[in-house]
């Protein structure tokens, strides 16, 4: 996708990072997907001997080119984790692929990078309690099957309530937008919520996907918020963690404008305030 290349060209470009700041994802061992992942569904993708129901369902073709991506954007996750513990923040330039599932792939989903990173955090003994906020418009339906039945991990998802996925699976804590949600009112429940819940479930690692698909140009989100309203969404979300201390691994999610210079610049205001609340 063009975000992806264009995204970084702009981080250099107008020096909110340099090259030194850019790490290579390297594919992770299998074991550690298959802590999340069931080994049958993910040894069927990797071997490309998904059905053609499995296949459909993704949205995607399946290739090695894509078994390859997936990889790569888990083990770019779990790397930005680590690289989180050290320097309070990291970003996957890609990722958040929350529609994955324990036993399948959805939505252009097919292995889920946070669901990956957090047990690979917890199996290291390098975070215990974690908290994974999605504010990408659609529902982090995969990541809360995943964690269903797991209380080391809480899943918070606010997303547009019409959207897909339309059947919804239970989080932790679901926040449903109606459709037109305007920044005020969007930004007003966040505030409401996120002191509280860190205070409640007292994390001691954080994921943020931080989806623009909630922008009022974008083609799939039917919410209503301007690019300054999705800055102010993140500045306050990173702002809170920064202030309890809390490491923060963003992953970037979705994003579909019309323009593709909307997507990037509200993908990149998050690289911004990074640069201006943690370093
Ligand atoms: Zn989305």
């Amino acid at each position: 996708m063009e975000k992806y290349e264009l995204l970084p060209q702009q981080l250099l470009l107008e020096g909110t990072c340099d090259e030194a700041n850019f790490f290579e994802p390297e594919l992770p061992n299998d074991k550690y997907i298959c802590a999340v992942h069931d080994p049958d569904y993910y040894y069927n993708f990797l071997n490309l001997k998904l059905s053609q129901k499995e296949i459909r369902r993704t949205g995607f073709p399946l290739s090695r080119a894509l078994v390859e991506r997936e990889r790569l954007i888990a083990g770019g996750t779990i790397k930005a984790s680590e690289y989180a513990l050290q320097y309070g923040i990291a970003f996957n330039i890609a990722g958040g692929t929350h529609h994955a599932y324990t036993n399948r792939g959805e939505g252009f989903c097919m292995l889920n990078d946070q669901a990956i990173a957090a047990k690979y955090l917890q199996q290291q003994k390098l975070a215990e309690k974690i908290l994974i906020i999605d504010l990408d418009v659609h529902q982090g339906n995969g990541t809360a099957e995943i964690f269903e039945d797991d209380d080391s991990v809480f899943t918070f998802s606010m997303h547009g309530e019409k959207n897909y996925p339309f059947k919804k699976e239970k989080s932790d804590l679901d926040i449903g937008l109606p459709d037109d949600t305007k920044g005020e009112e969007y930004l007003k429940i966040l505030k409401e919520t996120l002191p509280q819940l860190l205070k409640e479930v007292k994390p001691d690692f954080v994921f943020y996907l931080s989806g623009v698909d909630v922008l009022e140009t974008d083609k799939l989100g039917k919410l209503s918020l301007s690019i300054k309203d999705c800055k102010e969404r993140d500045r306050y979300v990173l702002q809170t963690l920064k202030d309890y201390k809390l490491p923060v691994e963003c992953s970037m999610g979705g994003g579909y404008s019309v323009e593709i210079k909307h997507i990037v610049e509200a993908h990149a205001n998050t690289y911004r305030l990074a640069q201006e609340i943690f370093f």
